[in-house]
């Protein structure tokens, strides 16, 4: 986890464009957006431990969002799920699988005893010539409150969707994910199926010198992730003495499992997926991505 944060706000750099077509959202509030990510760092939406947590800092949030975006209020319903957020703005066409944008509300603590290390603090969302500094800047406010900017931006320019869209924002992603599983059976509850969703992934634009083409910009939109497995494993011996060693301790049984575990990786492997990202990125690659 980064210790510092920082996003780069599209106004403090002229030379640099995200979109191909942001010319046609010239009329965008770029620094009402601004203004609106700022107060979201403000709320210091830190969840490690619900026992602990402020949730007066959620509500300060909920309260904003509520006052930032008259017409994505106006037109859908908000709801608090135990602290998590569920927006939804109906579609014209009921036939429609409905669309669900994720982003999280939470962000990780401030290490202890690093404050001093902090350029700007934390949660005072300074803003530079280039740059919003503060927690969640990058993950995950700026996909809260880009999720809503785009919203109110179409329904304050008179349209109305046909899919049906749900907004979803967890308090709790970065430990125990329960606001997400919240949403997710109140939805399941009320017979949604949707036809997709977008989630937290990769959200720079960045150099993709990393495959061998430096040089060139790009931004990954993860369409897989790594799955993991945790065993247990359990030794249980007779108990005995140092001077009668009978034929191993069960610390020296559970080393030589653990070691036959490590002794046995997944074999290597092209997914599809990684293989595609390759072909495209291919007639931009110039040199060995690994290092000599
Ligand atoms: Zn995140």
């Amino acid at each position: 986890m980064a210790k510092e944060e920082s996003i780069s706000t599209a106004a403090g750099c002229a030379c640099f464009r995200y979109l191909d077509n942001e010319e046609a959202y010239h009329d965008l509030d770029a620094g009402g957006a601004v203004e609106h990510l700022r107060a979201a760092i403000r709320c210091e939406t830190v969840n490690t431990d619900p026992e602990k947590t402020d949730f007066s800092q959620f509500d300060k949030l909920h309260e904003l969002m509520r006052s930032s975006y008259p017409h994505v209020m106006e037109t859908g319903t908000f709801e608090i799920i135990q602290h998590s957020v569920l927006i939804t703005i109906p579609g014209s066409d009921p036939a429609l699988k409905p669309l669900l944008l994720m982003a999280h509300q939470d962000v990780v603590p401030v290490v202890a005893g690093t404050e001093d290390s902090w350029e700007h603090p934390p949660f005072e969302a300074t803003l530079d010539e280039t740059f919003i500094w503060g927690r969640g800047s990058m993950d995950i406010k700026l996909m809260v409150i880009g999720e809503l900017e785009a919203a109110e931006y179409v329904l304050a320019h008179g349209k109305q969707l046909q899919r049906t869209l749900y907004l979803a924002f967890g308090e709790d992603e970065e430990t125990f994910g329960t606001g997400a599983k919240a949403i997710v059976k109140t939805l399941a509850d009320r017979g949604v199926r949707l036809e997709f969703l977008l989630d937290e992934s990769v959200t720079v634009v960045r150099d993709m010198g990393l495959y061998g083409a430096p040089g060139t910009l790009g931004i990954e939109v993860e369409l897989a992730e790594k799955g993991d497995t945790a065993v247990k494993v359990t030794v249980r011996s007779e108990g005995g003495h140092a001077s009668n060693p009978f034929g191993g301790t069960s610390l020296g049984i559970l080393s030589q499992a653990i070691s036959s575990i490590v002794a046995q990786p997944f074999p290597i492997e092209l997914s599809p997926v990684t293989e595609q990202l390759l072909r495209t990125l291919a007639p931009y690659i110039t040199e060995s991505p690994w290092k000599e």
